[in-house]
This record gives C-alpha cells, sequence and structure tokens, in this order.
C-alpha cells in the first residue's frame, strides 16, 4: 500500500502495544500498524473519548522507519496539557486509541528525494526526523544526513544512545546534540542555543550544501533556526517547517 491508498481520513482503533520511559519527560509509544505504510515525517492523528463522550484530539508524528512491524510515537508530557498526560499517566498496553493517518504531504523524505539533507529539531520535534534517518541510514543511500538535535540536557535528548551507535556505523550520517542547560559531552557537540552563528558553524564543519531542510519543534524554535538558516543564507525554498504548538 502506499501513502494515501488506505483513506488515512478515516478514523480506526489502533492497539497500544507498550509504552516504554524515552527521557525524563517523553515516552515512546508504539503502536500495533493497522495504518498504511507511512513516508517518514508524516504524523497521525490521535483522538482520545472520556466516558462522558467528550473527544480531544491531537497530531503526533510518526518516529518509526517506513514499513516497520509497529508505529513508533514520541510524546513529550505537558503537565498541563489534555491529552499528553494520558500516553504518561494512564495508557498501558493493550488499549485501543482512535488513530487516523499517516497524514501530511510536505514535511516528508523520500530516499528517491537525494540530499544532501540538514535536520534540525528540538525537543520532541525529533520524533519525524528520527522516522527520515532511520529510513536514510536503512535505505544505504549515501545521502549526506546531518542531524542537529537541541535538548535542555542530555539526558532530555530521546534516542541519544541509538543516534550515536548509528553514527558510528554510517559514515554519511552525523549527528550534532545541542544542550541549552547542561554541558556538551562530546567533540563537536555545542552547549548553547542555535542561532545564525551557530548554524553557519555547523554548516562550515559538515562541508556540505544542504539541498533539504527539515525543521521540527515548539513554535519558539522553529522561529529562531528558521531566522538562523535564513541569515545564514540558506535559500527560504528548500526550508520545511513543522510547529508543534507552545509559546510563539
Ligand atoms: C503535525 C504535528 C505533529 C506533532 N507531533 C508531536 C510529537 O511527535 N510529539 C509530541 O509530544 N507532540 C507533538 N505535537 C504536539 C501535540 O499535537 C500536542 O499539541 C501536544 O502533545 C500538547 O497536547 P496536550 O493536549 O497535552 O496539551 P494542550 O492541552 O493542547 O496544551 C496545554 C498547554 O501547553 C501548550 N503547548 C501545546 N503544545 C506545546 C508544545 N509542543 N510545547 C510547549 N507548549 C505547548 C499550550 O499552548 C497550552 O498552554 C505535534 C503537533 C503537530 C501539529
Amino acid at each position: 500500500m502506499t501513502v494515501g491508498e488506505a483513506m488515512p481520513s478515516r478514523w480506526h482503533e489502533a492497539e497500544i502495544e507498550r509504552v516504554v520511559r524515552a527521557t525524563p519527560r517523553t515516552v515512546s509509544v508504539f503502536l500495533k500498524a493497522p495504518v498504511a505504510r507511512h513516508v517518514a515525517g508524516q504524523h497521525l492523528d490521535v483522538r482520545l473519548t472520556a466516558p462522558d463522550g467528550y473527544e480531544a484530539q491531537r497530531s503526533y508524528s510518526i518516529a518509526s522507519a517506513p514499513g516497520e512491524a509497529s508505529i513508533e510515537l514520541l510524546i513529550e508530557k505537558l503537565d498541563d496539557g489534555e491529552v499528553s498526560p494520558y500516553f504518561h499517566e494512564v495508557a498501558r498496553a493493550g488499549d485501543t486509541i482512535d488513530v487516523r493517518g499517516p497524514l501530511g504531504g510536505h514535511f516528508i523524505w523520500r530516499a528517491m528525494d537525494g540530499g544532501p539533507v540538514l535536520l534540525m529539531a528540538g525537543g520532541s520535534g525529533i520524533a519525524p526526523l528520527m522516522a527520515i534517518v532511520r529510513d536514510g541510514v536503512r535505505e544505504r543511500t549515501k545521502v549526506p544526513l546531518l542531524l542537529v538535535y537541541s535538548a535542555r540536557t542530555w539526558e532530555e535528548l530521546a534516542f541519544r544512545d541509538e543516534l550515536i551507535d548509528l553514527e558510528a556505523r554510517h559514515a554519511d550520517f552525523r549527528f550534532i546534540a545541542t544542550t541549552t542547560r547542561g554541558p556538551e559531552r562530546r567533540v563537536g557537540d555545542l552547549h548553547r542555543r542555535l542561532d545564525a552563528a551557530s548554524i553557519r558553524e555547523i554548516l562550515a564543519g559538515w562541508r556540505q550544501t544542504p539541498r533539504h531542510v527539515f525543521v521540527c519543534g515548539a513554535n519558539r524554535f522553529v522561529e529562531a533556526v528558521s531566522t538562523g538558516l535564513l541569515a545564514a543564507s540558506l535559500p527560504a525554498g528548500i526550508i520545511r517547517t513543522e510547529r508543534y504548538g507552545g509559546v510563539a
């Protein structure tokens, strides 16, 4: 099946396979995959219904590579949120939720799209970019991929060990962690916010000219990074953004 063939706008039940803590503020929620094969970068809509019939609906990016047996979502807990705390406090293996998708036709990457590809993630914005990384290295495309991933601390970098391992095994993949409230741990990582100066520095070190740029995270992160990318002379036409909400 290809994207769009399985009526992605139709709601259906998906069973939660397991919920695994990823970082102090995020869990990975694995769903048995009753949905059509997705393209890296796409998301699902999730709908929860309370016993009194009240419904709440949110979007969550798919972090797993296309074609995996389970769909992985990475969900950050917002303490005052309506939906995200459910996945941290209530959801258990065997529960079912309503899902719709895969959705999204702009913030996507396929191996045939080529590269070099620059991925800029803030917090849980790593989710769709992780799908691109996993897809890119699995397909052995030889497409240069650089992931710049910002979190408050080293402990808050989801998929950190997997990313370090992938970088060690794939010459075309580079991973730079930037931490804003804790020190860097590896040579090449940064302890600072991403801005025009740090982005210029990162691009100079990579020695590639990106053909596709994906930026994902909370509004403020996407705003700051997009401004920095433009100031670093990257053309607006190659930059795709996905905003998760939060303060503007
Ligand atoms: C296409 C798309 C994909 C998304 N993928 C993911 C994902 O993979 N993982 C994930 O954790 N979230 C993702 N989100 C965000 C998600 O849809 C919800 O908005 C988020 O989980 C908050 O929902 P909530 O019901 O818990 O909080 P709400 O009840 O909606 O909001 C509670 C408070 O938190 C603020 N808030 C909402 N979102 C954020 C945010 N991202 N950062 C900071 N403050 C916020 C609100 O302004 C409000 O004040 C995605 C959003 C979009 C549009």
